[in-house]
């Protein structure tokens, strides 16, 4: 499987909206539209009002439950929630030379363009591929969330970092059970 065989890389805003650092208050709702511009309908402003930027915050919480979800019913509830917020009115372009779909009508507001790409990026995927593919970072200190594009569905964290992060203490917890000494800290 890969991102090829989508027909839509929208999936990937949705995770990336899920992992958004929204410590910073309402003001990180603008900073990720302005991220993630190429999503947007050119153009469309990116300024979110703070209520706007809860209602983002409030899919997020929904992309997120998504992922976290152990169980198919409760896949279809949270799935089904993050649907009811979407206004989809798709059509086709090729505006980047290659034919494929958008959700959001042109003219609509950047939350809305944003809250439609989302759930139905996320949905095609969990309908197409399976809510299996998704899932979150298995490194100690990270609760990102992911989608699974690797053939094998063997994907176990959010980035490369978090998994040559793992790699590198595992290895180190390894050495410190086959040899003491050379735990960290340790005198020599
Ligand atoms: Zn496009
Ligand atoms: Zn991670």
């Amino acid at each position: 499987m890969d991102y090829d065989t989508y027909g839509s890389t929208a999936v990937e805003l949705a995770i990336d909206l899920a992992n958004a650092d929204r410590e910073a208050g309402p003001e990180w709702a603008t900073a990720f539209l302005r991220a993630h511009a190429e999503w947007l309908e050119p153009g469309t402003a990116t300024e979110l009002s703070a209520d706007e930027a809860w209602r983002a915050a409030a899919t997020a919480d929904l992309v997120r439950a998504v992922a976290l979800a152990t169980a198919q019913p409760e896949v279809l509830e949270r799935l089904n929630a993050l649907l009811a917020l979407a206004h989809p009115q798709p059509y086709a372009t090729d505006h980047d030379g290659e034919l494929h779909l958008h959700y959001a009508r042109r003219e609509a507001p950047a939350l809305e363009q944003l809250t439609t790409t989302v759930a139905m990026g996320l949905a095609q995927v969990v309908a197409q591929h399976g809510w299996q593919r998704l899932g979150v970072c298995s490194a100690e200190g990270c609760d990102d969330v992911y989608v699974d594009t690797s053939r094998n569905a063997s994907r176990r964290y959010c980035s490369n970092t978090c998994a040559s992060r793992s790699t590198v203490a595992a290895y180190r917890a390894r050495r410190r059970e086959e040899d003491p000494a050379a735990a960290p800290g340790h005198p020599r």
